[in-house]
């Protein structure tokens, strides 16, 4: 028997669409689906932070007894990787390869739960295309120059995620590559589904051209294939909340009919030095290069400090926080024998582990378990196991 009893609890949890707080009731069998690297550069906080929210989500939720299964595919062809491959002179596929193993080993460093599954866009060809012949057919999409468009005037709740209004979501589409000025579209929101290759690119033949896929097909094609209809819980960084979830909800609703997502999970971003950490601006703090200096434990801790939603900036006392709470937490566990069950069979009476189930029950609230923690570290008790929910080794 285990300790169910103490156990019971529900999370909530803040989701993007409704903007509000709400239990998140999955079945026996969670569905995760978070969205992947681009592998064409390190891993850096903000990919971290993204990966690490699931991570503790999904302890917290087999903590309650459901078994979870957390896709996070690898965007192996897009813009992104095929001109930095061509920038460094080598084939694509190798430049992902070498990318992703560098991925796995940081994020097995934190000591993040295995991908249930890790599939690539390139490995979904077959679905991508019999997907977007299903939305063709479904009256949502037109073929205009070699390519494929989704139409959203066809969509009605198209912006109902992001609740942007038109004159912002066409701004921000221009600015992720949506290209709004492309003359072959009816409008300029809508979204390329199957382009045209350049000369040097990948390209796969399709009954509307030869070509490749575009950004958001892949992860309705992905998730659909490995999740079915609906994701218990979907998202990524905050940035992906528009355009990249909001045309993959519309492609995806538009076939199968049915809710794409229960729950909208979106994770704030990092910054650093008052800007968003980006690949662009070149602001970056790389996991790979954190882990050479300071215990993998205490960086996962210093992440855990900041709650998973807002931005936040990453400051030169992040670590040294991280390192001498790690360090009073052992020194109150060690030696200490966490609190026994009277019974065998009864539920495990653990402050420190309540606590921590409650916090992370209330929208994922790690900085509040971690000062609970403290607080019973401080009282000289030992926090093994509430450390332990929370991916904390100590
Ligand atoms: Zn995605």
């Amino acid at each position: 028997m285990d300790a169910g009893a103490d156990r019971r609890g529900v999370v909530r949890l803040y989701d993007t669409a409704r903007r509000e707080v709400a239990p998140l009731d999955p079945g026996p069998v969670a569905t995760l689906y978070s969205c992947g690297i681009t592998p064409y550069d390190s891993a850096h906080l903000g990919h971290a932070q993204v990966y690490l929210t699931f991570d503790v989500l999904q302890r917290r939720l087999r903590d309650l007894g459901h078994e979870t299964r957390c896709v996070r595919n690898v965007t192996d062809v897009d813009d992104d990787i095929l001109r930095k491959a061509r920038e460094l002179g080598v084939h694509y596929l190798d430049l992902a390869a070498e990318e992703i193993a560098r991925f796995d080993a940081d994020m097995a460093a934190l000591g993040l739960i295995a991908a249930w599954s890790e599939p690539r866009a390139t490995s979904a060809i077959a679905e991508i295309l019999t997907l977007i012949g299903s939305v063709l057919e479904s009256g949502h999409a037109y073929q205009a120059g070699g390519a494929v468009y989704f139409d959203v005037t066809t969509f009605e709740r198209f912006g109902a995620l992001s609740h942007l209004d038109q004159p912002t979501m066409v701004a921000m589409a221009a600015e992720h590559g949506g290209n709004p000025d492309d003359p072959n579209k009816r409008n300029p929101l809508d979204f390329v589904l199957w382009q045209p290759s350049l000369p040097d690119e990948p390209s796969w033949e399709s009954r509307w051209g030869p070509g490749r896929p575009g950004w958001h097909i892949e992860c309705s094609a992905l998730a659909l294939r490995e999740l079915g209809e609906t994701v218990d819980v979907h998202g990524g960084g905050r940035d992906l909340v528009f355009p990249h979830h909001e045309c993959e909800t519309a492609q995806s609703e538009s076939v199968t009919g049915r809710p794409f997502v229960r729950h909208w999970l979106h994770v704030g971003l990092v910054g650093l030095d008052g800007t968003k950490m980006s690949k662009s601006l070149g602001n970056l703090v790389f996991v790979g290069d954190l882990v050479k200096e300071w215990e993998p434990t205490a960086i996962r801790l210093a992440l855990l400090h900041h709650h998973y939603r807002p931005d936040w900036e990453w400051t030169d006392e992040d670590m040294p926080r991280a390192a001498a709470r790690l360090h009073a937490w052992r020194a109150a566990s060690l030696g200490v024998a966490p609190p026994d069950a009277p019974d065998a069979g009864a539920p495990v009476a653990d402050p420190g582990l309540d606590l921590v189930r409650s916090f992370l029950d209330d929208d994922l609230d790690t900085p509040g378990a971690l000062a609970a923690l403290d607080a019973e570290a401080a009282a000289g008790r030992s926090v093994v196991r509430g450390a332990g929910l929370l991916g904390v080794t100590l």
